[in-house]
């Protein structure tokens, strides 16, 4: 196996960056993070509690009552946006160094990565100057125009897979608002969080418009959730994590947007493409460790080709390369954590049971050590099997036959989630009819998941509550207030303008 790779520079602890300044926590609490190939510790972190969240949103709350970001032209906000953009480019290849160190993630897939995170700072630059609101004219009495402005300090929490990533897809709607922020960034991966200091510093943003606190969810994650200085929340991660959440949200009545869990159906017909349904299904399961929550992880397969199916789709998984996740070639890297990969490991071999194992089953052969778990596809799994059911967040694939288009959507909505769908189909007609009716908030018609930054995004049932994605996010950011304005004279009931005893 390669010698493991550790980054140079690697900081010798990480801390929580408040008002402008690097810090520890108040009690001094820290917590061990561990690379997912050795599962050593190389780190400590500041461990955040409640008074750093107060500190933290107390940094946040001055910067927009009393700093300039919230008045700033959108202009003004958008170059700052573009300088973070253009930071984050410049240093995308070690960004991917740092996070594929912390993370696991393949290096090839975690630059690309880096560069969404740069692009979604772009993107929301160009929105908020091509912004404009509603006006309602009332000829001759009224004009009714939106005013919008930011909410105001915005509490975001965010999981450890592509965790930069995902960070930037709430900072950049945030900031482009006009909001200041405390982000609460994943336990498992806060190595990458901490360039976001520099960056918004050299990009010149005001200190404490962005604040970061380390720590676990049930505490620092906690304390923002319930903090009464923080009126929305945006939150990526488990279902059940997000059930808490909200009853959480709700003392205060905060605004939540929440993006959870997926177990997501790749729908393959008959008269599909074939070769590009097995390369996009393989990719859709496989990427980024399995650990995406867009992931195809059950493949329904039309009877009719469903035997060759199998055999073509398991030939190229058990062809996959595991491996050290900083080699180019690598395309399976390590997962994220022991506990992570406890968990899948605990479907793998549930799914010898539940289903027919066709590739992978275990540890690759060569990887010792380190959270390596080869690509696994179980094929003949029925709808009942927890491995159908149940999110593995892991490179495990369920495989279900179906004859006919009312069984393959029965099955794919036959589950508690409704993130994504994917559907393969040379007929287009049926392909509208099948997207248009399964329970997903997006839906993949003859394509891989290549994301439309201007779409929304979000799920349905248990796989999340709002949706953020372009406009969407402007409006989960921001607040429309209604002014009504009157032209010409008032037409108001005169009460009180009869002398009483006169009729
Ligand atoms: P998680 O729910 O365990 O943790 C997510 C974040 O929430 C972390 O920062 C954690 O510290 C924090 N947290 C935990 N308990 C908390 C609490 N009581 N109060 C406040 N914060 C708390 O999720 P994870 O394991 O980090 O991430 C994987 C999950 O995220 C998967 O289910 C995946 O599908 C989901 N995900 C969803 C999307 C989406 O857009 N729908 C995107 C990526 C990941």
């Amino acid at each position: 196996m390669a010698e493991h790779h550790v980054p140079e520079d690697l900081p010798s602890k990480i801390q929580h960056y408040i008002g402008g300044e690097l810090v520890d926590s108040v009690s001094g609490k820290t917590f061990d993070v561990l690379d997912p190939v050795s599962n050593q510790t190389y780190v400590t972190a500041a461990a955040g509690q409640a008074e750093d969240v107060d500190r933290a949103v107390a940094a946040a709350r001055r910067a927009f009552t009393e700093g300039p970001w919230p008045g700033l032209l959108p202009r003004a906000r958008a170059r700052v946006l573009n300088k973070i953009a253009d930071a984050v480019e410049a240093q995308d290849k070690r960004l991917a160094e740092l996070e594929t160190f912390d993370t696991g993630l393949p290096i090839t897939q975690a630059l690309g990565q880096a560069q969404r995170a740069a692009e979604n700072f772009r993107f929301f630059a160009d929105l908020v100057v091509a912004q404009a609101d509603d006006t309602y004219r009332v000829p001759g009495r009224q004009v009714n125009y939106v005013h919008r402005k930011p909410i105001g300090v915005a509490g975001l929490i965010t999981p450890w897979n592509t965790p930069f990533m995902l960070e930037s897809w709430k900072l950049a709607p945030a900031l482009a608002s006009g909001c200041t922020v405390v982000l609460k960034p994943a336990e498992f991966t806060p190595l990458s969080a901490s360039l976001w200091a520099g960056i918004f510093r050299d990009a010149g943003l005001p200190d404490g418009v962005f604040n970061l606190v380390n720590g676990f969810g049930e505490e620092a994650g906690d304390a923002l959730v319930k903090h009464p200085g923080v009126p929305l929340i945006s939150f990526t991660g488990e279902t059940t994590t997000g059930q808490l959440i909200y009853r959480n949200c709700a003392a205060s009545l905060k605004g939540m947007s929440m993006e959870l869990g997926g177990k997501s159906p790749a729908v393959v017909f008959a008269d599909a493409d074939l070769e590009a349904a097995i390369d996009s299904t393989l990719f859709g399961v496989f990427s980024l460790n399995g650990e995406r929550c867009t992931a195809g992880s059950r493949i329904l397969v039309e009877r009719a080709i469903y035997d060759e199916f199998c055999q073509r789709y398991a030939d190229r998984a058990r062809n996959i390369v595991v491996g050290d996740p900083h080699d180019p070639a690598t395309e399976v890297g390590a997962l994220v954590h022991p506990e992570h990969y406890e968990k899948v490991m605990g479907y793998v071999e549930l799914g010898k049971s539940e289903g027919r194992l066709l590739a992978g089953g275990g540890r690759p052969s060569g990887l010792d050590t380190g959270n390596y778990v080869a690509p696994t596809v179980f094929a003949d799994v029925p709808p009942t099997a927890r491995i159908f059911q149940e999110e593995i967040f892991g490179p495990v694939v369920a495989i279900t036959p179906f004859d006919s288009d009312a069984e393959a959507l029965a099955l794919a909505n036959d589950v508690k989630y409704g993130l994504a769908a994917y559907i393969w189909t040379s007929d287009l007609t049926r392909g509208h009819t099948f997207a248009q009716s399964v329970e997903a908030g997006m839906v993949w018609l003859n394509s891989h998941n290549v994301r439309d930054l201007r779409t929304p995004f979000g799920g349905v049932k248990a796989s999340g509550l709002g949706h953020e994605g372009g406009y969407r996010s402007l409006d989960f950011y921001t607040d429309q207030q209604a002014i009504h304005v009157s032209l010409g004279p008032v037409h108001t009931a005169r009460f009180g303008s009869v002398q009483k005893g006169q009729s």
